[in-house]
């Protein structure tokens, strides 16, 4: 009897994990039916070189504002092997402001972990909660990144406006949370190249954030839709792309963290995930 039973949960298991793996990285078997949006792949960027160890990554960064440390653009699109069980929620755009609100709502109520990139064309949006983001930030709950002013597709527009857009988006992060943005930046769309990559480390932006996963957001979903876009991508040391765009995002925010709890995964920031970057740690 015992046996029998011992037997039937390693069945269990065994199949319950070959669902998980599936899951996590083959389209194989998949259905006649048309996938869903945000299984389509969204980057074709490399995987990312590991940037620092996990120990370092432990102290949340203040974001202080010093000068900018030029270096090559380095483009990321998920956490470092040394990254553990750590999985990265990231928050852009803000044409919803009370979805904003909501967001900042849950990750106070939670102490839950994300990663904002605010364009100032929103601001609107975000600086009503700037003291709210300012205080977030300082208890390492929030790391905030740069997504350019005015949401341009960076390729089309070209380096020189690009930077100048990368750059009033970081006055707009000063002046408005009194931190800096860099190292984080946020191709908006996702459009990127080497000149780009280049413009940006040029202005300290030496950390170009893709992502390994999306819930596919950019359009209204059903919470139904984004948990199950949740449950498709997380894995250990994912980039998770989201917007607060409409409200479904941030009404299954909860739900996302509890979800990433019961997959034994930790959601943490950028800073967290990657590590304190030189510039914004001293
Ligand atoms: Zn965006």
């Amino acid at each position: 009897m015992g046996a029998v039973a011992a037997v039937a949960v390693l069945v269990a298991a065994a199949t319950g994990m070959g669902v998980v793996m599936m899951a996590g990285g083959s389209t194989e078997g998949e259905q006649a039916t048309a996938a869903p949006e945000y299984r389509q792949p969204t980057t074709a960027s490399p995987a990312p070189k590991p940037v620092r160890t996990a120990s370092a990554a432990t102290t949340p960064s203040p974001q202080r504002i010093t000068p900018p440390v030029a270096g090559p653009g380095t483009v990321i699109t998920e956490g470092p092997a040394s990254a553990g069980r750590k999985v990265a929620l990231t928050i852009d755009d803000g044409t919803c402001a009370s979805c904003v609100d909501r967001i900042l709502d849950v990750v106070e109520s939670t102490g839950g972990k994300v990663t904002l990139f605010p364009n100032g064309v929103y601001g609107g949006s975000w600086e009503p909660q700037a003291g709210r983001i300012r205080k977030l930030i300082a208890s390492g709950q929030v790391t905030l990144g740069n997504h350019t002013y005015s949401h341009q597709v960076s390729t089309k527009i070209g380096p020189t406006a690009f930077a100048a857009d990368l750059q009033r988006n970081e006055d707009w992060i000063q002046k408005t949370f009194t931190v800096t943005g860099r190292p984080w930046f946020r191709p908006p769309y996702g459009d990127r190249n080497a000149s780009i990559d280049d413009a940006a480390g040029a202005r300290g932006y030496r950390k170009v954030i893709m992502w390994s996963g999306t819930v596919a957001d950019s359009q209204p979903r059903s919470e139904a839709y984004i948990l199950d876009a949740i449950d498709y991508w997380a894995r250990p040391g994912a980039i998770i792309l989201m917007h607060a765009n409409y409200p479904a995002t941030a009404n299954a925010l909860p739900r996302i963290f509890r979800k990433l709890e019961k997959k034994g995964l930790e959601p943490v920031t950028l800073a967290e995930l990657l590590g304190p970057a030189p510039d914004t740690s001293r």
